[in-house]
């Protein structure tokens, strides 16, 4: 069985205790993790506080900080196949979207590296003759990073890439669902030869891990990925050091298709917005709103599409569906179905889990055209399952659209271009994609609002939310201070 390590102070260790990692495509035992807890983290802490004052970390310029990160950058890319491998193992995800997904992770560390010195500070025209006063732009300090299992790599390099350009340290924890890939991470980033304890990898669970590292008076700053719930806690753990937040949750996101869209375009957008990644994304358009003029042909198309989709093993290529990534998912997409049909909702097609061994859940598409109270409009799957409305007007669009308490994306279908502007400054989400969807990219920001969470990751202004602010006051005369019974 494989075992894994975790990373702390540029060594490789056990952990307090071990756990079993599942392989969900067979629900099997297929490797063992470190488990960390308190003295783990105290020591995860203590060596990304230490490496963060140290002077070969304090010390270095920027551009060497964004040559470290260039550098990880070729080794990420070098060792793609191994990390998409791995993460397919112990989540799930199929190899088709691992594979393209982590190549591309390898950017997101090329786009933070060029941006580590070009954080420049500021000079101020200050209203006083004899002063000088600039703003030098520093580091955050420690960051505590918590991810969750889906598209982890991914949601790292969000988060250290900034950090580090920015000149932070970082103790990384890794979700208890499927760390594999972060801990071979760890490998990887040990090779490009950053000063040790710049980066910890370790894994563990809520209590014993995860309220530890984000109530621990060492942290300065907790960028957080995962549900609201647990977000809560995170808030609240921050009350004990008061470290900022930065918090991308859940989604439940609109798919608004009007009667002039390309419904060619729009049908397969909507596979890719809620189907793909077997629906495992923040960001599944899982709410279709739809024109009713072309409800009956648009759902026609998707079912067929819906049930020709390839379900199987999640490490061969021609597979589009995997497994979901817990038996819990499973159990709760059907709890949620049940009480979504017991509210009216109408069942198009899949619905119940596939008897063929693993966390095996088909595409379901539900009309909840006649049952606005169906749970499945308001709670996140995070499964394959698509929730339809129909609509008559744009009006009435725009306000199924906004009728959630998430705002993280959202994706407008029509050829319209005045109704395509209306619909985007109307919209309540951190993301609109006009007659696209589910696309990102380093150089553009990403995040929600309301129970999506707050802050931004990728683009320019996230490696500044790793900094703060210095202000400097230098006085240029030489005469005596005046009066020192009045502020200057
Ligand atoms: P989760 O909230 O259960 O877990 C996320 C992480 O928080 C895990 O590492 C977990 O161990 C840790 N954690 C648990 N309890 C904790 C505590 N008390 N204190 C500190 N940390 C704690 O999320 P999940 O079920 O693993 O992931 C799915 C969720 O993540 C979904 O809601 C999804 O939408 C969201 N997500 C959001 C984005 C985004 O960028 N907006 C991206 C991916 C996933």
């Amino acid at each position: 069985m494989q075992q894994f390590q975790q990373y702390i102070g540029g060594v490789f260790s056990d952990g307090s205790a071990r756990f079993e990692s599942r392989d969900p495509a067979s629900g099997e035992v297929w490797a063992m993790m470190p488990e960390a807890r308190n003295a783990d983290v105290e020591a995860a802490v203590a060596a990304a506080r230490a490496a963060f004052h140290a002077p070969d970390w304090a010390g270095m310029t920027a551009t060497a900080r964004g040559k470290l990160l260039f550098r990880l950058a070729d080794l990420i890319a070098e060792n793609a196949e191994t990390l998409a491998l791995l993460e397919t193992r112990d989540t799930g995800k199929i190899i088709r979207e691992t594979s393209a997904q982590i190549a591309y992770v390898a950017d997101y560390y090329r786009y933070y590296a060029g941006l580590a010195d070009k954080i420049e500070g500021a000079h101020l025209p200050i209203d006083k003759p004899d002063m000088e006063v600039w703003l030098r732009r520093e580091p955050l300090g420690v960051v505590a990073a918590v991810v969750p299992w889906n598209s982890q790599l991914f949601l790292a390099a969000v988060k250290i890439g900034p950090a580090l350009a920015a000149g932070c340290t970082v103790v990384l924890k890794a979700s208890e669902e499927g760390p594999a890939p972060l801990l071979e991470f760890a490998r990887i980033f040990d090779q490009a030869g950053f000063p040790a304890g710049v980066l910890n990898v370790i894994t563990g669970f809520g209590a014993d891990c995860g309220a530890v590292l984000t109530s621990h008076p060492g942290i300065d700053h907790v960028a957080f990925t995962g549900g609201p719930e647990t977000a809560r806690h995170v808030v609240r753990n921050s009350a004990e050091n008061l470290a900022s937040t930065s918090l991308e949750l859940g989604g439940k996101s609109p798919f608004i298709v009007f009667e002039d869209a390309d419904i060619d375009s729009a049908v397969n957008a909507q596979v890719s917005g809620i189907f793909a990644a077997t629906g495992q994304s923040c960001v599944a358009g899982s709410r279709l709103i739809i024109s009713n003029q072309i409800k009956a042909q648009f759902l026609h198309r998707l079912k067929e599409k819906a049930e020709n989709i390839r379900i199987g093993a999640p490490g061969l290529p021609e597979t589009e569906i995997g497994p979901l990534c817990t038996g819990a998912q499973l159990s709760r997409a059907e709890e949620l179905i049940f009480a979504s049909l017991a509210a009216g909702a109408q069942l198009v097609t899949g619905g119940q889990r596939l008897e063929q061994g693993g966390y095996f859940f088909p595409p379901t598409i539900l009309d909840c055209s006649e049952a606005p109270e169906a749970p499945c409009l308001r709670e996140e799957f995070f499964g394959p399952v698509l929730s339809v409305r129909g609509f008559d007007t744009e009006a009435e669009a725009l306000a199924l659209a906004n009728d959630t308490d998430h705002g993280l994306a959202s994706g407008v279908f029509t050829r319209d271009l005045t109704r395509a502007h209306r619909m985007i400054r109307g919209i309540r989400a951190g993301i609109v994609w006009v007659n696209t969807y589910r696309a990102v990219s380093p150089i553009a920001p990403f995040g929600g609002q309301g129970l999506s969470g707050h802050g931004r990751e990728g683009g320019l202004q996230a490696a500044l939310d790793y900094t703060k602010v210095k202000t400097v006051w230098l006085r240029t005369s030489d005469a005596p201070i005046p009066d020192p019974f009045v502020m200057r």
